[in-house]
């Protein structure tokens, strides 16, 4: 079945939380949708759940922080789907630790799956894009990025790295059609966010709810609507910016 945008969008960690809201957002409106994640299995839930809907997908394993394997999930979207012109890329990894203890693997791998993952990705799918003279990147970060994070250093630079990566490359391809946009989230019910406080990093849902201006958690498809505009036609004068959807957590 071909998409009838003819457009193919390819969502890094799209089998849970936002990720898989912004494919179901994205196959609504019409693209055929690549679920990257690094569970196969997981990825295939997804996929079985958008054909089910009629839309075209495909279910690739890969971590993100591995070049090689970016490199062979993308010729297998290629090959399979056809060009990327849409990439949203919501793989990521959170951890809560004292600055003073954090270890160097662990800081390395936050930066390797949320910021070199994401720069992986983009280079993948800058080809497609360039070579059709249009293309959509949102990147989505962390209001942490904005605002800092305790017991989060690496996390919050991780993400406050995609902010500034996010201008670069606006700027950068901007001429040639292509926009590069932000999303950070707070505050959104996701398994991330179960596991944060399953673990007694994060407060409980009526405690994070009373911190945020609008007085309720977001869901990962306030997320994939605003993802869903950023990669429409009609958003193609928006490039590298930053748009928080957060409840009013950050103004
Ligand atoms: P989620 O439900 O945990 O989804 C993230 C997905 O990314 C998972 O399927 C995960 O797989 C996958 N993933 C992790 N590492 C990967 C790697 N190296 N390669 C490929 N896929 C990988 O989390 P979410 O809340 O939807 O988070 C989506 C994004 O929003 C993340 O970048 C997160 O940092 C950011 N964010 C979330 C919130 C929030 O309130 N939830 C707030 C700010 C920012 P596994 O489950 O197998 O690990």
């Amino acid at each position: 079945m071909s998409s009838p945008t003819g457009r193919v969008a390819v969502v890094t960690g799209g089998a849970s939380g936002m990720g898989e809201a912004t494919c179901h957002e994205l196959g609504r409106r019409g693209h055929a949708v690549a679920v990257l994640d690094l569970d196969e299995g997981a990825a295939q839930r997804v996929v079985d759940a958008l054909r089910a809907d009629g839309v075209t997908a495909l279910a690739v394993a890969a971590d993100v922080s591995d070049h090689a394997a970016v490199t062979g999930a993308f010729a297998k979207v290629r090959s399979e789907l056809g060009p990327v012109h849409v990439l949203v890329t919501s793989a990521g990894v959170v951890g809560w630790c004292p600055s003073v203890d954090l270890t160097p693997e662990a800081w390395q791998r936050v930066i390797d799956v949320n910021l070199t993952g994401t720069f992986f990705c983009a280079q993948a799918a800058l080809p497609d894009m360039i070579e059709a003279g249009w293309g959509r990147i949102v990147m989505i970060s962390s209001s942490s990025a904005q605002r800092g994070s305790p017991g989060m250093a690496h996390y919050a630079a991780s993400k406050g790295a995609l902010i500034s990566l996010t201008k670069s490359l606006a700027r950068e391809y901007g001429p040639i059609g292509i926009t590069v946009n932000n999303i950070p989230p707070s505050g959104i019910e996701t398994p991330m966010q179960h596991h944060g406080q399953a673990t007694g990093n994060l407060p409980p849902n009526e405690q994070m709810a009373a911190s945020i201006p609008l007085g309720h958690l977001g869901t990962g498809d306030d997320i994939a609507a605003a993802v869903g505009f950023l990669c429409s036609e009609q958003a193609g004068f928006i490039t590298g910016q930053t748009l928080g959807v957060n409840g009013g957590s950050v103004m």
